[in-house]
């Protein structure tokens, strides 16, 4: 995925903005890495793999 696409991401769960971390970059395409919620209370992660991140909970 491209870096600027998390503007456009929100949790699924609880709408909140998402912190985006890299591990493994192609230009501004995340290759691996993850999407952390800001919202405390709900913290889900969810990881970017093969520059797919993954939703489903
Ligand atoms: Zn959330």
């Amino acid at each position: 995925m491209l870096e600027e696409a998390n503007n456009f991401l929100a949790c699924p769960t609880c709408k909140s903005s998402l912190n985006l971390t890299s591990s493994e970059k192609k230009g501004n395409e995340i290759i691996s890495g993850s999407l952390q919620c800001q919202n405390a209370s709900c913290n889900n992660t969810f990881e970017i793999d093969n520059g797919i991140p993954n939703f489903l909970i």
